[in-house]
């Protein structure tokens, strides 16, 4: 078998232009604050990317940009101004911050309905107990990818490589939201290719590379590979896709598959967060 090859470009680029619609049909625009800290110049090009995508889907770009050496309190001030700003629809922080910063505590100070990160404790326990609220953008991009595909989930075995807060945990969550039976792998679990052999929908965010190979997979499943590696070959995932795509029905490749669809969630968290301010937290977003 020679699988599907699930272009995850043309799907965010898809998911771009409904969000542009929306935006086209919204009294104002939504306006998404970018805080940038100091002078990293990968989150740099990470921010200007995310900056440019927003201002061409109509949306307001209302970038900060702070010193590296600027304190905690200062920081925290910032992000309060944010908060009570009605023209700020969504506030993301990137990520890492200069060590004499403490992220988490930042992170906090968030409004969970501008948290479009989907980052914050309010957003995860509302994930957790399946109420409205901002999903973190990865796991969320994997279900658009999976639906967008034509992947069925309901009382299908998914799979999850990875039980990290960013990704494993709110993947798993979001399954199980859409009807799935999940089960989640880890760095302890037992024997990890007997488990993922099981598997109708696998996705793996271990960020280990080329972890999954075609002896871990059950033939016809739909494989969506989150982790992303820079090596002397070039970028690679979690995944063997090479190996796997004789086994596997359907999957994303690295890169090209849920890197452009994460930062399309972003846009799509923007207008969700909007008409989440809009219903004082009560809207199906
Ligand atoms: P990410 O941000 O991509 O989720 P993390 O490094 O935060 O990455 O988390 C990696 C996750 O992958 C952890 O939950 C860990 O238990 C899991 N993991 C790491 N190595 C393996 C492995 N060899 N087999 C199964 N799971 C693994």
């Amino acid at each position: 078998m020679t699988a599907r090859l699930i272009d995850g470009r043309s799907l965010a680029a898809r998911v771009r232009d409904e969000v542009a619609t929306q935006v086209a049909s919204m009294a104002e625009p939504p306006g998404l604050a970018t805080l940038l800290v100091g002078d990293d110049p990968a989150s740099e090009i990470y921010v200007r990317n995310k900056r440019r995508l927003c201002t061409e889907v109509g949306m307001r770009d209302l970038h900060r940009h702070l010193p590296a050496d600027v304190t905690q309190a200062e920081l925290a001030s910032t992000i309060a101004g944010l908060n009570a700003d009605p023209a700020v629809t969504g506030i993301l922080l990137q990520l890492p911050l200069p060590s004499h910063l403490r992220p988490a505590d930042l992170l906090e100070l968030i409004d969970p309905d501008k948290d479009v990160d989907g980052l914050t404790e309010a957003s995860a326990g509302r994930l957790a107990l399946g109420k409205p609220g901002l999903r973190p953008c990865t796991p969320s991009g994997v279900v658009h990818i999976l639906d967008r595909a034509g992947v069925e989930l309901k009382g299908r075995h998914a799979v999850v490589v990875g039980r990290s807060n960013l990704v494993g945990k709110p993947q798993a969550q979001l399954l199980l939201e859409r009807d799935a039976t999940v089960s989640v792998c880890h760095r302890h679990t037992a024997d990890l290719a007997a488990i993922t052999r099981t598997a109708d929908v696998l996705v793996v965010a271990a960020g280990v590379p080329h972890l999954v190979g075609a002896d871990a997979v059950k033939p016809g499943a739909t494989v969506v590979d989150v982790g992303i590696h820079r090596t002397e070959a070039g970028l690679c995932g979690d995944v063997d896709t090479a190996a796997v795509a004789e086994v596997a029905a359907a999957v994303t490749p690295v890169p090209g598959g849920v890197g452009p669809m994460t930062i399309a969630m972003l846009l799509w968290n923007t207008v969700a967060a909007a008409r989440l301010q809009r219903v004082g937290g009560t809207a199906t977003v």
